[in-house]
């Protein structure tokens, strides 16, 4: 497989052009940005993680019927997947209430929603990714209803899966993100998860003390973003393999401080 030209470079991940029309290269950075580009920062070891923890999430997906793009990892920081049209829409889904659902509607952080919450938001970095309604998505053209109703089913699906996952972990998943793309491979005709699923994309808090493995160790200045990284990817079971990363200490994966709150 030969990695090509750089086809898209977004905030977190470039994808390359390969030899084969029907595949692409998804290259992780260490980037990391959060409200609209406004704070940028590097966090070394990031797409080292994202790219392990991903492959390790949808691989595990896969397994339970969930059609995706992911078709191997290549290295470190990328892997080979399936080439899509991405449909233009974030898929959200909540189990607890915490982020923009709390400052939106005033609802405490951390309350626990009676059945998951699913949200549709624009995929548009200049108008902030607005959240929008299906009839938003209809009127516009995003997506048809036949897609909607089919990735409704897949997304509560995943979240049903992934929910089962981190909790055998220990690990709560309070909501993610997700994205669909169209295959290229018309034959294949099919929807598939797209994109990742990762600390970056998910709220992911420790059962027992809430202390925050995601993201938002970056966005609210928590400290040890690494770390909570680290500790999903050594809860998975995926650690060993990243040994040679020099910012990722095996031998204290026991023993990782977080800054007080
Ligand atoms: P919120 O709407 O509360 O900011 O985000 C809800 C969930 O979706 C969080 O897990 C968050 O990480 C994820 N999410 C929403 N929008 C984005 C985005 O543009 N990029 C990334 N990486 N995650 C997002």
């Amino acid at each position: 497989m030969n990695k090509g030209k750089k086809l898209y470079e977004g905030k977190a991940k470039i994808i390359y052009s390969t030899n084969d029309k029907y595949l692409v290269v998804q290259h992780f950075k260490d980037d990391a940005t959060a409200f609209n580009n406004l704070k940028k920062t590097k966090v070394e070891g990031k797409g080292v993680l994202n790219n392990r923890i991903s492959e390790c999430i949808l691989t595990n997906l896969e397994q339970c019927g969930i059609k995706t793009h992911f078709v191997k990892r290549l290295n470190m920081r990328e892997q080979l997947i399936k080439r899509v049209d991405i449909i233009p829409i974030e898929f959200i889904v909540r189990n607890i209430a915490s982020g923009s659902l709390t400052k939106r509607l005033g609802i405490s952080d951390g309350t626990v929603l009676e059945k998951p919450l699913l949200e549709y938001c624009l995929k548009n970095d200049e108008l902030q990714d607005p959240l929008i309604s299906k009839e938003h998505i209809f009127n516009f053209d995003w997506a048809t209803k036949s897609e909607i109703e089919e990735i409704d089913k897949i997304t509560l699906r995943i979240n049903d899966i992934l929910v089962g996952l981190f909790r055998g972990i220990g690990i709560k998943l309070v909501d993610f993100k997700i994205e669909y793309g169209k295959a290229w491979n018309k034959n294949e005709n099919e929807i598939l998860l797209a994109d990742e699923i990762s600390p970056d994309t998910c709220r992911l808090w420790d059962i027992k003390t809430e202390k925050k493995l995601d993201k938002d160790r970056f966005r609210k200045d928590l400290g040890n973003i690494i770390e909570g990284y680290q500790e999903v990817a050594r809860r998975l079971g995926i650690m060993p393999e990243i040994s040679n990363i020099k910012e990722i200490n095996f031998n204290k994966s026991s023993s990782i401080k977080f800054k007080k709150k």
